[in-house]
């Protein structure tokens, strides 16, 4: 993957630890993609912070646009590169910083 610009950033710590799955609502990844918007996603054991732009969601739920994003979240941990295994995640909602455009299927 190539680096790109992105303008997201950790929420305040404070509102990071306060973070609960119920604050998301509703929404559905089909609702994130709508709408142009990245899945952040913050550690809440270590300072890291993954983004989810638009494009990642469609690679990785495609087939599960109507997949709640409270019903992710408990399935969420801090893995990957530099990831500390935390299963503790916040996520929240960030304006996707490129272009977007998305048809759900029919
Ligand atoms: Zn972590």
């Amino acid at each position: 993957m190539t680096e790109r610009r992105t303008t997201i950033q950790r929420p305040p710590e404070a509102a990071i630890r306060r973070f609960q799955a119920g604050q998301v609502g509703d929404d559905t990844v089909g609702d994130y993609l709508a709408k142009g918007w990245s899945l952040g996603i913050c550690c809440k054991a270590c300072s890291r912070l993954t983004e989810w732009t638009p494009p990642v969601l469609v690679e990785r739920f495609a087939d599960r646009a109507g997949l709640r994003i409270a019903d992710l979240v408990p399935r969420l941990a801090c893995t990957g590169e530099g990831g500390c295994g935390s299963r503790e995640v916040a996520v929240f909602p960030h304006l996707y910083d490129d272009a977007w455009t998305w048809t759900p299927s029919a």
